[in-house]
């Protein structure tokens, strides 16, 4: 049981300031002011859902920072310097590295990760060898070609495609037609630089939102030009995006129009992307996403910063099959406990405060279904 806390409850994250009560893994009570028994006293701190980072590339972890001095097309477009990285370096350093990033991940809370596997099928049993309990890797394979699609969709939790320009039209359409059969993720990357959005534009007359839309995909990453017209049909269709701010600056693509999805009301969430670009660590994506809004509206409050929180954390657990669910009464008891010191004291609101401010050393421990891991 733990007392004095400040609970981050349900979808919403209402703020619970109390005690919260576990038992048998699940969560049996949250309430306002002081428990009937013993607790351990948390001094204000925060009980608050895990992350999920809903974009990453986290094999790349091999080629840190080869991205210096090259545009966003040479570090990770075709025979980019990523996949020059990937062919050359032995599996036992590939292997290390993105183990690495993945332990660095569960240091940093983040539970779970929707992960765009390149390398067909070899590449998702990479991922699946690489990662393990309480981590939950999503992988959406990429086939090296259009022969190979049925195996990955076969092995993988879907298929992540980095353009629509990837494959053939025939090819893609049969692509979504048997992901969607299959019941598997469809994702894409879309609009990630002014180009991709113009090319898509003038050959087909449509943009990539709109033509990844027609797919059927389950979500869209990037949208980093995609225009207020797309982000309505993201919103009227119910099509999450993935932002990714950190890795669009870095590749020197732009910065993701959060503000025009708050505008709209379309769903978000937030991936790192390429962990050879940045550590996939939801804390500094945050705060970065959060300079980011504030850098497009002086207007962006508590209310904001609360829908960041959320995409971060419990917003992906409603679009998608995960292992738990926001805070809740009965619910699993999965969830981070920050430590309110330093950094986090003499905060006037939870929600900017947490966003703008926290950091992994704050985390004072992460519980899976009851149990400290
Ligand atoms: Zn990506």
């Amino acid at each position: 049981m733990f007392s004095n806390a400040v609970i981050l409850e349900g979808e919403e994250l209402e703020v619970t300031r109390g005690y919260l009560v576990i038992s048998g893994g699940v969560v049996k009570k949250i309430s306002e002011g002081s428990p009937p028994g013993k607790a351990t006293n948390l001094k204000h701190g925060f009980i608050l859902p895990p992350f999920i980072n809903a974009h990453t590339h986290v094999v790349d972890s091999v080629g840190k920072e080869l991205y210096l001095g090259k545009r966003q097309s040479k570090v990770v477009g075709p025979s980019g310097e990523k996949f020059k990285v990937l062919i050359s370096r032995p599996i036992r350093e590939i292997v290390a590295a993105a183990g690495a990033t993945l332990q660095d991940m569960l240091h940093t809370g983040t539970l779970a990760h929707y992960d765009f596997r390149e390398g067909g099928t070899a590449g998702i049993g990479l991922l699946k060898q690489i990662s393990s309990t309480p981590m939950k890797s999503i992988a959406l394979g990429r086939p090296t070609n259009f022969k190979e699609f049925p195996k990955v969709l076969e092995t993988a939790d879907g298929v992540g495609l980095p353009s629509l320009g990837a494959f053939d039209p025939d090819e893609l359409i049969e692509i979504a037609r048997q992901t969607r059969r299959a019941k598997k993720l469809l994702a894409v990357h879309v609009a990630e630089t002014k180009s991709a959005q113009e090319t898509s534009v003038k050959y087909s007359g449509w943009s990539e939102v709109q033509l990844a839309i027609e797919l059927n995909s389950s979500f869209v990453v990037h949208a980093t030009h995609a225009t207020k017209q797309d982000f309505v049909l993201l919103k009227k269709k119910r099509v999450p995006v993935v932002f990714c701010p950190r890795a669009n600056n870095l590749l020197s693509v732009g910065t993701p129009p959060i503000h025009i999805a708050l505008l709209t009301g379309t769903r978000f969430c937030f991936g790192t992307d390429n962990a050879m670009v940045c550590q996939p660590n939801m804390f500094e994506e945050l705060s970065f996403a959060w300079a980011c809004l504030r850098s497009s509206t002086h207007s962006a409050g508590s209310n904001d910063a609360r829908a960041l929180l959320k995409a971060a954390t419990v917003a992906p657990t409603t679009f998608f099959d995960l292992p738990w669910k926001p805070i809740a009464e009965g619910e699993k008891a999965t969830f981070m406990i920050l430590a309110r010191r330093d950094n986090l004291l003499n905060i006037s609101d939870v929600y900017a405060g947490l966003v703008n401010r926290a950091r992994a050393d704050n985390i004072r421990a992460i519980y899976v279904n009851g149990k400290v891991i």
